[in-house]
């Protein structure tokens, strides 16, 4: 079996990955999910792509993957989202929870074996808040439960942040109820109007950092083998995740490796609202832009580098694929290629933390000569899904800049230019309905047209 090897953000070390389970046959994997209150954007899409493929990878390696990620769907934007609207949170939880699914499908996304909410574990969170408390890793002060850093000295071993940038980095004003500036909060109370659940602190609500290490524990146990997310997340999300967790198992570690891919920018700037650059998912799908494009455009740089988005890159993505596709037969089905070996550098490549750019470059050798190890290899990336005749009959669609109602009066107007004798108008509209993939047909019964 090929080694994968990885970089561990825990080690800053490439580690050849084993798993934890003593048969070493079954891989659980831990990913943050979405906070859903809106659409999707190519950040966080990039995560989703990059711990699918992930994902992936393993379960060609191994027997049993366990990909657990979760739904944050209690959270101080998405209650300003819901009052905004004057709906109960879960209007908007539901509804963005079912469109950010449906957006990363698009995208090849597998639905993580386990998508477990946040507001169906709270349960658990209050269970391990009291045992922090119970062991002095936390403390209650007006209706607040904090988590106490100094309590935990391996705190910033994920990060390597000093107490100072801890600090910091915390970026939460110094409240009074706080022993110590860089603690954090495990619970917090809720107004009578707001979202909340009975403690034995009072009517509140979590804070984000215990949701995760509350459900990685019920479903992946005390220690699992990989933990992902956005580079992004490492500090203080991550670093807080392995303090809440490694304090109430009385174990060293939480995860044996942290995976965290790159940050995104578009077109060679940060993404944000107030440049209007923020590229939602859910517009391109929308846009006909195939999935599988974007794909491979957020695949097409390796993981841990920065990712800039440019229309280019999309578009060179598409075209990439056109030309994979062509490669495949007409009528799979019935020519089937049939099982076959993946081939080894392309694996190798995958092998080597995940070295997509490298694995791209081989597809485009597979490309040119062996079609049936091209589409096998591709598929372990999320590639060529769709059956080659699909992929161009729905390219051809969406080539098209006509609509049917347009076709109609332009094949009118030639049939009146052809009752007129004007043909040369009429085969000029002939051949403008051509160019946009639009084929007339003269029968006994007038004419009618279809798509080339
Ligand atoms: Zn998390």
């Amino acid at each position: 079996m090929s080694k994968l090897i990885l970089q561990n953000s825990l080690t800053r070390a490439k580690e050849i990955f084993i798993p934890a389970d003593p048969t070493h046959q079954q891989v659980k994997m831990y990913v943050c999910g979405p906070t859903v209150y809106n659409y999707a954007h190519i950040g966080n899409a990039r995560a989703a792509v990059v711990f699918d493929m992930l994902r992936r990878v393993l379960q060609h390696l191994y027997p049993k993957v366990t990909h657990v990620a979760n739904i944050t769907d209690i959270d101080d934007k998405i209650i300003e989202a819901a009052n905004k609207q004057g709906v109960p949170i879960a209007d908007i939880t539901e509804k963005y929870a079912a469109i950010y699914n449906a957006d990363m499908g698009s995208l090849g996304v597998l639905t993580p074996t386990i998508q477990p909410k946040a507001t169906d574990h709270v349960e658990g969170m209050i269970a391990m808040i009291n045992d922090l408390i119970d062991k002095g890793h936390a403390y209650e002060k007006e209706g607040h439960v904090l988590f106490y850093v100094p309590s935990y000295p391996e705190y910033g071993v994920l990060s390597g942040r000093n107490r100072d940038e801890q600090i910091a980095g915390a970026r939460v004003e110094i409240a009074p109820y706080k022993k110590d500036p860089a603690d954090f909060v495990l619970w917090k109370p809720s107004g009578k109007s707001q979202p909340g659940w009975d403690s034995p602190w009072g009517y509140g609500r979590p804070g984000w950092h215990i949701e995760c290490s509350v459900m990685a524990r019920q479903y992946l146990g005390d220690v699992f083998d990989i933990h992902g997310g956005g580079l992004d997340l490492t500090f203080p999300h991550h670093e807080n995740e392995i303090a809440q967790s490694c304090c109430a198992t009385g174990c060293d570690k939480f995860a044996n490796m942290w995976i965290h891919n790159g940050f995104v920018t578009v077109e060679g700037e940060k993404m944000s609202k107030s440049l209007g650059n923020v590229i939602l998912v859910h517009d391109m799908i929308e846009d006909g832009i195939p999935g599988e494009a974007i794909r491979l455009a957020l695949l097409s740089t390796h993981y841990r580098q920065p990712f800039d988005w440019t229309e280019k890159g999309l578009q060179q993505a598409v075209k990439t694929l056109d030309k994979w596709y062509d490669c495949l037969p007409h009528d799979e089905e019935n020519n089937g290629m049939g099982e076959t070996q993946i081939d080894d550098e392309f694996l190798s490549a995958l092998c080597d933390d995940l070295n997509t750019p490298l694995a791209i470059s081989i597809l485009h050798k597979l490309a040119k000569n062996d079609p049936a190890k091209l589409r096998a290899a591709a598929n372990i990336l999320g590639f060529l899904q769709t059956p080659a005749d699909s992929w161009r009959a729905l390219r051809k669609k969406t080539h098209h800049t006509i609509n049917d109602a347009d076709i109609d009066v332009l094949v009118s107007k030639r049939n009146q230019a052809r009752a007129d004798k004007n043909f040369a108008e009429a085969d000029h509209i002939r051949d403008h309905l051509a160019s946009l993939g639009v084929v007339i047909k003269d029968g006994p019964d007038g004419t009618s047209w279809t798509y080339e």
